[in-house]
């Protein structure tokens, strides 16, 4: 439905600075324009050690929005 959502996966260029989430745990990482995204330290996904389901190469990092921002403060 919203372009602004789509999942970036590991290795990928990030598009826009901001914070993104790893869609399996949750995990917010900020990250700057022209970094790669790389895998979740907190759950491990995009590693051998992760989930199965979120192995390399499978995309897990979603731009977090403004709204969901201020939501939380
Ligand atoms: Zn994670």
């Amino acid at each position: 439905m919203n372009e602004e959502n789509k999942t970036h996966s590991k290795g990928e260029a990030v598009p826009e600075a901001g914070i993104y989430v790893c869609v399996p745990c949750g995990f917010k990482k900020e990250y700057q324009e022209d970094e790669k995204f790389g895998e979740c330290t907190s759950c491990l996904a995009g590693t051998s050690e992760g989930s199965d389901e979120y192995a390399e190469g499978l995309e897990l990092w979603e731009k977090l929005n403004e709204k969901h921002l201020n939501k939380e403060e």
